[in-house]
């Protein structure tokens, strides 16, 4: 690959659980697409879901990408320019962001619980984790935010609301991937309005990543295909907020020997596990299979 000085891509690992070798491959590929470019490799902590965060987590991506042998130049451990790394220390850029697109008129008041979702829908949609919202809140008169809470700590009484990004209904989202190459994606049909801020006072995944790779300045998003209709839906939240998108390259999913996908209650496939039997990195990444 041709030296492409100013090449920033990143780790985003969430600490809800261990590394496996799962994550391992996919930031694997992403320390050596930053490498073969000359470039910079930032890691940054995903520590938004507050139910699921541990801080013993945090701890252990550390060893074990250090163990990993990986490299980083930016960080929750290093600091640099861009600080902090942690998403939860990073509400107020979060917060400015939902201020412009409600001022835009992009995201309107959604009071559908998880359940009310599920129920108003036929089937979740295949693939993807989030249902294709059927509009129950669309039509909603638009209220003022509510006023910014302290490191979203949901102090208010009031009955809590989710703010739901409004799709360009048959838009179709194109982009090139590094690996899958062209990709299109229907709004409206692939995937609904998304919630950008939940009700817990917090943004959601979406709009903290768009905001993060902005002002990170990452030039190359390196992640798991599970992920490319994120990818469409973050296309829409770049040109609401009048952000440039980085190029987006994303690594086939690795199943384990059985063919099953990895997920961290894999234990026995986390990276402390195998360490502790003895593997090297390069055994550990041998029992994945792409
Ligand atoms: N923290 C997110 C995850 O682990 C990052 C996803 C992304 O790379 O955008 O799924």
């Amino acid at each position: 690959m041709a030296l492409r000085p100013g090449y920033r891509g990143r780790l985003a690992p969430s600490p809800t659980g261990y590394l496996h070798v799962g994550h391992a491959c996919t930031f694997r590929l992403a320390a050596s697409r930053a490498a073969e470019a000359g470039g910079e490799l930032i890691l940054r902590n995903d520590d938004l879901d507050r139910d699921r965060v541990r801080p013993v987590y945090v701890a252990a991506f550390l060893e074990d990408l250090r163990w990993l042998g990986l490299k980083w130049t930016e960080g929750p451990d290093l600091g640099g320019p861009h600080a902090p790394y942690s998403q939860s220390e990073r509400l107020p850029l979060y917060r400015a962001a939902l201020e412009r697109l409600h001022a835009g008129g992009w995201v309107y008041p959604c009071r559908c619980s998880r359940r009310d979702i599920l129920a108003a829908i036929a089937a979740p949609h295949a693939g993807d984790d989030e249902p294709l919202y059927p509009g129950t809140c669309r039509n909603a008169p638009l209220v003022p935010l509510p006023p910014a809470e302290p490191l979203g700590k949901g102090t208010s009484t009031e009955p809590r609301i989710s703010w739901r990004f409004r799709v360009p209904d048959g838009e179709t989202v194109t982009f090139r991937d590094g690996h899958f190459g062209d990709q299109r994606f229907v709004a409206g049909a692939d995937f609904g309005d998304f919630v950008v801020w939940r009700p817990d006072g917090l943004p959601a995944y979406q709009l903290a990543c768009v905001v993060d790779d902005a002002a990170m300045q990452i030039t190359e998003v390196v992640r798991g295909a599970d992920l490319l209709a994120s990818t469409a839906r973050q296309l829409l939240l770049y040109r609401a907020l009048g952000l440039v998108p980085p190029a987006f390259h994303h690594a086939p999913l690795v199943t384990d020997a059985t063919g099953q996908r990895l997920a961290k209650r894999h234990d026995a496939l986390s990276l402390r596990a195998l360490r502790e039997r003895g593997l090297t990195p390069a055994e550990a990444l041998k029992l994945t299979r792409p």
